[in-house]
């Protein structure tokens, strides 16, 4: 049968050639106009060898290349391996051997590690933004481009069979090794047409903010593929800056800002410097808990709706959601997407899944069409983490009887001061309500007494000083004393990934004795 993700962008540009699909740097590109270069580029992929199952590793930021190589890759069959932007050369490495990767489509501004990794493995090395007679160890460097220029551009895109894998997204390895996991195109094909539409309507006149990083599953479903299947436009911001956010989504007239929290509170110090607003119609968060105070704080400054989901690269990612049509609860994640079941379970017994009762506290596992086939060349981890058909979320929380979802934190996350299990989440949603604070995050130092001692990293909102004692005292007198965070770092900035999550594993090592 024929169920490809490609058809995203190919029937939407059948249907509407005319209708805007991208805007970047002052310029908008249509539907038909993205395809034919798509169709080119694939006819340019195609010319390379590369065709049904050929994986296909890309490593190439929020610009319009990016949709080009993807859908391109994706309309021959092909399997899209992104790399995470963030990655040096040795990381790189890693992904195109465990990927067995047949090619490697890099964005000039990433050459730097790109190119060592690509001669290192051997992998072919074809260039995007390049200029012209750029040579890379002495040999000209091949450009996607040009080789389009020249190719028949593919007529229709290729027929696939539904469980097919189309992306292999490796998970950034907070838990050690990255792990490739295997999304099929049915995975993905359900997740946008029932699961995300489902979850917050899209429409052709929207025009969606395009900064989450489209490398990792959230930007790449959420934003990417839902926003073309509707037939909206995205607006493309290859870095995130919470400025240059605000005053794109007013110039372009942006309806839906779909971010992780950090960028939520990015957007809120923004609209205090710059009060022109965009006509945003709803929001959506994922990724990490968002405070539910920042919730308040945006809705406030920007009169949208936030949608919060939950999920994982391994679920599609999203899991639940708070969804358009349901009341919206702040604080949790919403209810389970359409023919996904989710439940907590025992998470201390690992060889099979013991479900709890509704409303008690254990692992989130997930069961449906949104798991992925599994880890790539890795048996043994997809059997440790996918128990009787449920998928290990590593994450701790509850679910009652009308399924209701809240995330308490994930399992590593957790600290224990002197045998008390403390959540850090729940102490960011009391941080956040500090006045003086934008955002904060908690994490646990290695303690000789306590085990683990409580730090929390804060930055100030705008114009505002923290007097770290201050909130040392605020956070005493607002949760339980094993709680409350002993040591408060005042910071210019959290230390976040590509994808705008807060790395905690930097702050223990920063503010380890
Ligand atoms: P790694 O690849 O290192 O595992 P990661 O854990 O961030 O990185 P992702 O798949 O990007 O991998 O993120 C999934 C995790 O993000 C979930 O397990 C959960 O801990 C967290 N998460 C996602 N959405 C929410 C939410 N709404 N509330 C709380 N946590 C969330």
């Amino acid at each position: 049968g024929t169920l490809s993700i490609a058809a995203i962008l190919a029937d939407t540009a059948r249907r509407t050639p005319d209708a805007p699909a991208l805007h970047f740097m002052g310029a908008t590109l249509h539907y038909g106009e993205l395809w034919d270069q798509t169709r080119a580029y694939a006819g340019a992929l195609a010319a390379r060898g590369v065709g049904r199952g050929s994986r296909v590793a890309m490593l190439v930021p929020n610009v319009p290349d990016f949709p080009r190589v993807y859908y391109a890759a994706l309309a021959l069959g092909a399997v899209i391996v992104p790399i995470h932007l963030l990655f040096k050369a040795d990381e790189i490495v890693f992904v195109l051997e465990d990927s067995e990767a047949e090619l490697l489509v890099a964005a000039a501004p990433l050459l730097a590690e790109a190119a060592p990794a690509a001669a290192r493995t051997g992998t072919p090395l074809v260039s995007v933004l390049a200029p012209e007679g750029l040579e890379v160890g002495g040999r000209p460097l091949p450009r996607l481009e040009a080789e389009a220029a020249q190719a028949d551009p593919i007529e229709r895109y290729a027929s696939v069979n539904p469980l097919d894998a189309a992306t292999i997204l490796y998970t950034s390895g907070t838990t050690g090794t990255p792990k490739g996991a295997v999304g099929s195109h049915l995975a993905m094909v359900e997740q946008v047409n029932v699961s995300l539409i489902d979850s917050f309507p899209m429409f052709p006149e929207d025009v969606v903010y395009g900064g989450l990083p489209f490398f990792h599953s959230f930007g790449q479903m959420a934003v990417l593929n839902v926003a073309f299947r509707r037939g909206a436009s995205i607006i493309l911001l290859p870095k995130f800056d919470p400025d240059d956010a605000l005053e794109l989504l007013n110039r372009h007239g942006g309806t839906v800002f779909t971010a992780v929290p950090t960028n939520f509170a990015g957007l809120v110090e923004a609209a205090g410097r710059n009060p022109a607003r965009p006509p945003l119609r709803f929001a959506v968060s994922g990724g990490a808990a968002l405070p539910v105070a920042l919730l308040e704080a945006f809705e406030a400054a920007f009169g949208a709706q936030v949608h919060e989901g939950y999920g994982l690269t391994e679920t599609a990612p999203s899991a639940t959601f708070n969804k358009a049509g349901e009341p919206i609860r702040p604080g949790t994640v919403g209810t389970p997407i359409w023919g996904v079941d989710v439940a907590a379970a025992d998470a201390e017994t690992e060889d099979r899944i013991v479900l709890l009762a509704p409303g008690e506290l254990g692992e989130i596992v997930i069961r449906g069409h949104n798991l992925m086939k599994g880890y790539l060349g890795r048996p043994d981890a997809t059997a440790a983490a996918v128990v009787d058909g449920w998928f290990r979320s590593g994450d701790l929380g509850t679910v009652t009887a009308d399924h209701v979802v809240t995330i308490v934190d994930r399992k590593k996350d957790m600290i224990i001061r002197n045998g008390y299990n403390v959540y850090p989440s729940e102490v960011e949603a009391v941080l956040a309500r500090h006045p003086a604070v934008s955002i904060g995050a908690v994490f646990g130092v290695p303690h000789d007494t306590h085990g683990q001692e409580v730090h929390a990293a804060v930055v100030p909102a705008r114009g505002r000083e923290v007097d770290a004692a201050e909130v040392v005292a605020f956070m005493k007198e607002k949760v339980a004393a094993y709680k409350y965070p002993r040591v408060v770092h005042v910071v210019e900035a959290l230390p976040l990934g590509a994808s705008g999550k807060v790395l905690k594993r930097e702050l223990v090592q920063r503010f380890t004795p």
